[in-house]
């Protein structure tokens, strides 16, 4: 595995026995520490730089208390800086679930994990938040897909609209609109067909649901292990049918967790919550400290 960055700026700053205020030298051999760190956790360029300047511009000068060494003192400007990014600056704002029946609508590639977090969300609003909800599979080119979250739905107790094969996607959204409606549901998870690629005929297909049933959210499920790929899907979907949360799969992995940063600061929109595993219950809301930890080993 990779030199953890803690563990490099310890490194550095062990060599220098300057106290009182970092000076422009220790900060300059400092981020080139960060830089390469921020490089391997899979932080797309543009953000290291940026990220760079910034903490730069904190650093410099800033005052070395008796207490901590230089080194501990970048290290945290710079988690404190991480934290920020990840964060926001309007921080992370509540799921908007309120009036039902309220759509969620989970779009993203094929194998990025939705079906599985489609389950895994239904699971924690019935849970967590005592909400009525119906899931729905929109993949009708897949009729395995559709089988496999009304076995979800099965496990975790959450009600799946029946399946209906020959309908239109938009046919199937209106559907659970209506049941959702009937059924005194709070909530109804539209899961969409993936592609392997984005393609335009997916995207033809999301816009026509989104149209039909005006998602109070729309929720990009993405591999948080595919980097840079991550941001470019969510540029994509972004563009067509406005994203408005991000949930990262397979944070369980061995990703240093730099795509969450690369998210945050391209595509401006909250990342709401980590997959960490296969199992239903592996969903947590994400915390900027916590991957802020990560991305600084
Ligand atoms: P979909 O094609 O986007 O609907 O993807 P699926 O939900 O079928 O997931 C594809 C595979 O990824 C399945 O084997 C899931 O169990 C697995 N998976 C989904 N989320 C996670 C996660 O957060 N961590 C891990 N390790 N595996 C996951």
């Amino acid at each position: 595995m990779f030199e953890s960055l803690s563990d490099r700026l310890g490194g550095v700053f062990d060599r220098l026995t300057k106290q009182g205020a970092l000076s422009e030298d220790d900060v300059r051999t400092a981020m080139r520490e960060v830089r390469v760190a921020l490089l391997e956790a899979d932080v797309s360029l543009p953000v290291v730089r940026d990220f760079v300047k910034k903490v730069t511009a904190k650093a410099t000068g800033a005052a070395v208390t008796k207490s901590i060494t230089p080194g501990q003192q970048v290290i945290k400007i710079v988690h404190d800086e991480l934290k920020a990014m990840l964060a926001g600056e309007e921080g992370i704002p509540p799921l908007k679930i309120d009036n039902p029946p309220a759509p969620i609508l989970m779009v993203g590639l094929q194998g990025s994990g939705k079906t599985t977090t489609t389950g895994k969300l239904a699971k924690r609003l019935k849970e967590r938040d005592g909400k009525r909800v119906l899931m729905a599979s929109l993949d009708v080119n897949r009729p395995a897909a559709m089988e496999q979250l009304k076995i979800l739905g099965t496990q975790i107790g959450v009600d799946t609209l029946p399946i209906v094969m020959g309908q239109k996607p938009v046919d199937i959204a209106k559907r659970a609109k209506q049941q959702a409606a009937l059924g005194g549901y709070d909530i109804y998870l539209l899961d969409t067909a993936g592609r392997l690629q984005i393609d335009q005929v997916l995207m033809d297909e999301v816009q026509q649901v989104h149209a039909a049933v005006n998602p109070r959210e729309t929720l990009l499920v993405v591999d948080g292990l595919t980097g840079q790929v991550a941001v470019e899907v969510a540029e994509e979907f972004d563009a067509k049918v406005g994203v408005t949360g991000v949930v990262l799969t397979r944070m369980d992995g061995d990703g240093r967790g730099g795509a969450a940063l690369s998210m945050r600061a391209v595509t401006g929109k909250p990342i709401r919550y980590v997959g960490l595993g296969e199992k239903m219950d592996a969903l947590e809301t994400f915390e900027p400290d916590r991957i802020a930890g990560r991305i600084l080993g």
